[in-house]
């Protein structure tokens, strides 16, 4: 909040109302709600089901919402090897998510086609069909780092200048 806007606020009124954006609200909601849909391509599936069980229990963050159907979700959650064959699904599935969508790469395979980056059947990472918001390296990933993820995707989604940071850091 800026200085002015709090001195136009009765003193004792200002510990007791919050004043800001429409679009911090919304960015707040969606950084705390993410529903993924899950694409569960090979191995890294089976640490991605580990996350939304007891052990990891990712609901404490507000996320264990998976859907089956892109129309529910706002997180493509892109976990294993991509192929060529494959791929257009994935991109269907993709455009048929509602606005505003992120993605999460998880595993070696899916950030850059991991052990089979040299088949002529393996997509070499995900962002070469779709925008990807967060990497996850590991072969497998663990769990952990999939909260990790989610987590940062929240601070990106929340705080554009996070977004910002990060895109040159990527690229440079
Ligand atoms: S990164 Fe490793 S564990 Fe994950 S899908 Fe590829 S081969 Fe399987």
């Amino acid at each position: 909040m800026k200085e002015p806007l709090i001195h136009q606020v009765p003193e004792a009124l200002r510990h007791n109302i919050l004043l800001t954006t429409v679009d911090s609200v919304l960015a707040w909601a969606r950084g705390n709600s993410l529903w993924p849909l899950t694409s569960g391509l090979a191995c890294c599936s089976i640490e991605m089901m580990c996350a939304a069980a007891s052990r990891f229990d990712l609901a404490r963050f507000g996320y264990e919402v998976f859907r089956p159907s892109p129309r529910q979700a706002d997180l493509l959650l892109c976990t294993g090897t991509l192929t060529w064959k494959m791929a257009p699904v994935l991109v269907r599935l993709y455009e048929q998510m509602p606005e505003p969508k992120y993605v999460i790469a998880m595993g070696s395979c899916a950030i850059s086609g991991g052990p089979f980056v040299d088949s002529y059947s393996v997509v070499p990472g995900i962002d070469k069909v779709l925008p990807v918001d967060v990497y996850i390296p590991g072969c497998p990933s663990r769990p952990e780092a999939l909260i990790a993820a989610m987590v940062n995707l929240k601070a990106k989604i929340k705080d554009p200048k996070v977004a910002l940071e990060s895109e040159v850091a990527n690229h440079g």
